[in-house]
């Protein structure tokens, strides 16, 4: 029993056995300060071209091929270096490892959708002689974070011949934008004033504006929209009906900040979660040697959709790609797929909402993640008694644990908000529901979910160590 301590004996005690958190930052040398901003300048340029899932996949394999990945599905690939794209929408890379893949291999999983506006299959319309543009939106947005503001399109279509255009617009300084018009704060106090949040912002008025130009004169029906057709021919040979086989999406345009007179952290659109695909694909490409199991890098798409579809983390690619990795590694898919599957250790990259300075009150603050206190390691999800989650065991989450501290690596654990407060989920289940043992782990971010969301270049960083020292060590 310690009955009677003084300071100094509460003092050493403390120290010894009582957990402490601090910044990220009150533990970074000076040298690997430098190596934190530099690393978030590689970041803040893969966050600028890759603002959709496509684009993201074009990124990733971009970095994969110049590291010396080849293609899987290449005969002559022998360098254990693999990579395999799917549908344009997920990547997978892989290092191949000294133990043979029925000994189980470490993936790392991160999504690269977003939550944005995506334009219906029957987008133009007019209306009070504005060419406008119908949206469906994608995941889950606060509505009035898309009202008034400049917004880009990136996208592709599929014309009637089966070619395929590729669209950008809104994101050199040359472009046009688009944007969401709002009403005026005088006009709306008795149309919005006293309505809930919840229903005051309409799904179906999130509408572009388009134009304003008319082609030729009044006589001319729905002239304001065919001058759009028109300039949509001109530009790019497409045709209306060639819409209804698209998938354009309406993003924030610009790029990515720095964010604070300091510049410890950077602002972007769409850092749930490229942070973890960037993070994930920057470790699995710096493995020099091939590490004792083989090393997974997977990033999905449709995971702010519930991960549904043949490109999300619940489809088949995933025992796909890995049984290829088996026959390619001179295994047998068919015995060994399974028992590589249920001895894999996942971590499901993906981030955690910190702690609001504004809004602490919907978080339970020993259990939050705080922007800059390092990777965060999320042990369950869920609503509503950890309902729909996948809970990591102790074991597993120790084995991480033991890790990241061997190695100095500055980490935290957090849940998402208070109890019964809200809640949500990850890609986790579905990569433990295949028998992996899995880890939510990733930073935290501030207005995550926003159109400018926050990292920390701090926490940037130590996400890549983490993901770097799992892949050497698990
Ligand atoms: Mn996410
Ligand atoms: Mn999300």
């Amino acid at each position: 029993m310690q009955g009677n301590l003084d300071k100094e004996g509460a003092d050493a005690l403390r120290k010894k056995i009582a957990r402490k958190t601090a910044p990220a930052w009150d533990r970074l040398t000076e040298a690997r300060r430098k190596e934190a901003f530099a690393f978030a300048e590689g970041y803040r340029k893969f966050l600028d071209a890759g603002k959709t899932e496509r684009e993201a996949v074009a990124a990733i394999l971009d970095a994969a091929v110049k590291a010396g990945f080849e293609d899987l599905d290449a005969p002559s690939a022998a360098s254990g270096k693999y990579y395999r794209v799917h549908r344009d929408k997920m990547i997978a890379l892989s290092v191949v490892g000294k133990t043979p893949m029925n000994r189980g291999f470490s993936l790392v999983g991160a999504h690269i959708d977003s939550p944005r506006l995506d334009l219906k299959q029957n987008p133009l319309y007019e209306e009070l002689d504005l060419a406008m543009c119908k949206t469906h939106y994608y995941g889950g947005i606060r509505k009035y974070h898309w009202l008034a503001r400049p917004l880009a399109l990136h996208g592709v279509v599929i014309k009637g011949d089966g070619s395929r255009v590729n669209i950008t617009v809104g994101e050199s300084e040359s472009d046009p934008v688009f944007t969401v018009s709002d009403l005026l704060p005088h006009l709306a106090t008795k149309l919005q004033g006293d309505k809930k949040l919840s229903v005051v912002f309409e799904g179906e008025k999130l509408n572009l504006i388009f134009g304003s130009l008319p082609a030729g004169d009044e006589e001319i029906k729905e002239r304001f929209k065919l001058n759009i057709l028109a300039l949509l021919f001109d530009r790019y040979g497409i045709v209306e009906e060639d819409l209804v086989s698209a998938e354009i999406e309406a993003v924030p345009a610009g790029k990515a900040r720095d964010v604070g007179l300091d510049r410890s952290l950077v602002g972007a659109y769409g850092q749930d979660d490229r942070i973890c695909a960037y993070t994930a694909m920057e470790a699995i490409v710096a493995l020099g040697s091939p590490p004792e199991k083989t090393a997974v890098a997977m990033f999905f798409d449709k995971e702010e959709v519930g991960s549904e579809g043949d490109t999300g983390a619940k489809s088949v690619f995933l025992e796909s790609f890995i049984g290829d990795l088996i026959e390619k590694t001179g295994g047998d898919r068919v015995k060994e797929l399974s028992s590589a599957l249920i001895r894999a250790k996942a971590l499901s990259a993906d981030v955690n909402a910190a702690l609001e300075p504004d809004y602490q009150s919907v978080y339970e603050k020993l259990n939050a993640a705080r922007i800059g206190y390092g990777v965060c390691m999320t042990k369950f999800t869920g609503v509503r008694g950890k309902a729909g989650s996948n809970d990591a065991s102790a074991e597993f989450t120790g084995a991480v644990r033991k890790i990241f501290n061997s190695l100095d690596i500055v980490w935290q654990t957090g849940e998402l908000g208070r109890i019964d407060e809200g809640g949500g989920g990850t890609i986790a289940k579905f990569l433990s529901n295949r028998g992996m043992e899995t880890l939510d782990c990733g930073p935290g971010l501030l207005s995550m979910h926003s159109p400018f969301e926050i990292s920390s270049k701090a926490d940037l960083f130590m996400t890549y160590l983490a993901y770097k020292a799992f892949y050497e060590n698990i």
